[in-house]
């Protein structure tokens, strides 16, 4: 098995020297969608004679959908359709990156396009301002899929230090989180934060306030800036809920969420309203929280490893093994925000804040 990355080897001061040339006033955009896998990214460049000011000025583009898993070699042409524009933190200014949407030749959404629902229902809910802040937590696996720099025949020590740590020993992998959060910063990502997990070589970072279907959109964009942050290091992510069985943390993607009622001065009523409604709904939830029908989820959603048990749906103040957790400040506060623990490291962010607004805000009361 080949175990070095083929585009991590290619020497990266030679490259400069080409990074540098002057564009005569060309721009290079990157398409950046979901492929049909439903976790999967996939992008492609072209040339712009201008720099364009904003999603309106990037033209519709396609693409051979029979190479993504999109569809039939017979008729495989899908849409591309610009959604969002970022800065391309690897080509620089004035290049960019624009997150598509998929639309198929009826102009459809492809099957995977979970955006163009979301959006209705982030349309449908605009007067109540609602944001998510999404904590994506991540495993980085070296060429050969084990964890990044586990010993080969065998186990790191014990969970323990390895949690906010610092040190050799300690924190695995630090420049794929440091570069990663640079380059967030120069896309224009809404990053908030970031810290070396609970596992060996598990990391994690946090993007939002985000209102509405900014979250999805900025989310899928950070995958994207991960994914290419270690391709340049030769090493892989992997964001699969359990990545190692056994007494080791899995990961998550915990979404905090308020309404602009949450936030107000008793704000905490809202919160407990939306909590009840969760309740109710907990296993159609749970089915869209993963990128495999809730199938993923079983091997994280434990009750163990500050996780709740999948069949049971929970809440509490700072209780991290709850399904739904309301942080202590904001509980003193009687306002603020509530984090919902159970979706997975894998999840579409689409799927997940398009079930929480549609059961929060769009669920008749009866
Ligand atoms: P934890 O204590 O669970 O590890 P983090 O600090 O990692 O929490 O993440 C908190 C997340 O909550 C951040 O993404 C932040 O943007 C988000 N957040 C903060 N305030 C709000 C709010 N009012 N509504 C929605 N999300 C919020
Ligand atoms: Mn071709
Ligand atoms: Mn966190
Ligand atoms: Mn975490
Ligand atoms: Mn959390």
């Amino acid at each position: 098995m080949e175990l070095v990355s083929s585009s991590s080897r290619l020497n990266k001061s030679v490259r400069q020297q080409y990074m540098v040339l002057p564009q005569h006033g060309k721009v290079q955009v990157t398409y950046v969608w979901i492929d049909g896998s439903g976790q999967g990214l996939r992008n492609k460049t072209r040339t712009l004679d201008q720099e364009p000011t904003g999603v309106q000025d990037v033209p519709k583009w396609n693409f051979d959908g029979s190479s993504t898993n999109q569809s039939e070699g017979s008729n495989s042409d899908l849409y591309l359709v610009p959604v969002r524009m970022f800065k391309d933190p690897f080509l620089l200014d004035p290049n960019k990156l624009v997150l598509c949407e998929v639309l198929k030749h009826t102009q459809e959404p492809a099957e995977t396009n979970l955006r163009h629902s979301c959006n209705s229902v982030m349309d449908q809910v605009k007067e109540h301002a609602i944001w998510f802040g999404i904590e994506q937590e991540y495993t980085i696996l070296g060429m050969d899929g084990r964890p990044y720099s586990w010993p080969i025949n065998g186990f790191p020590a014990p969970q323990g230090p390895f949690y906010c740590g610092v040190g050799a020993d300690k924190a695995y992998g630090r420049d794929i989180a440091e570069c990663h959060y640079k380059a967030c910063l120069y896309a224009e990502v809404k990053i908030a934060g970031t810290n070396a997990e609970v596992m060996p070589s598990q990391w994690e970072y946090q993007v939002g306030p985000c209102e509405g279907i900014e979250m999805g959109d900025h989310l899928w964009m950070s995958r994207f800036l991960l994914y290419r942050v270690c391709e340049d290091f030769g090493l892989k992510v992997s964001v699969d809920p359990k990545p190692v069985a056994g007494d080791w943390n899995g990961s998550g993607c915990h979404t905090n969420v308020s309404t602009w009622r949450m936030r107000q001065d008793g704000g905490l009523q809202f919160i407990e309203q939306a909590i009840e409604k969760l309740n109710r709904r907990h296993m159609e939830h749970v089915c869209v929280y993963d990128a495999n029908g809730g199938q993923d989820n079983l091997r994280r959603l434990t009750g163990f490893h500050e996780t709740s048990n999948i069949k049971h749906f929970s809440s509490g103040v700072a209780d991290r093994s709850a399904s739904i957790r309301i942080p202590r400040q904001c509980s003193k506060e009687g306002r603020g925000y509530f984090e919902d623990r159970r979706p997975a490291s894998n999840c579409d962010p689409y799927a997940v804040t398009m079930a929480i607004a549609s059961t929060i805000l769009l669920m008749d009361e009866d």
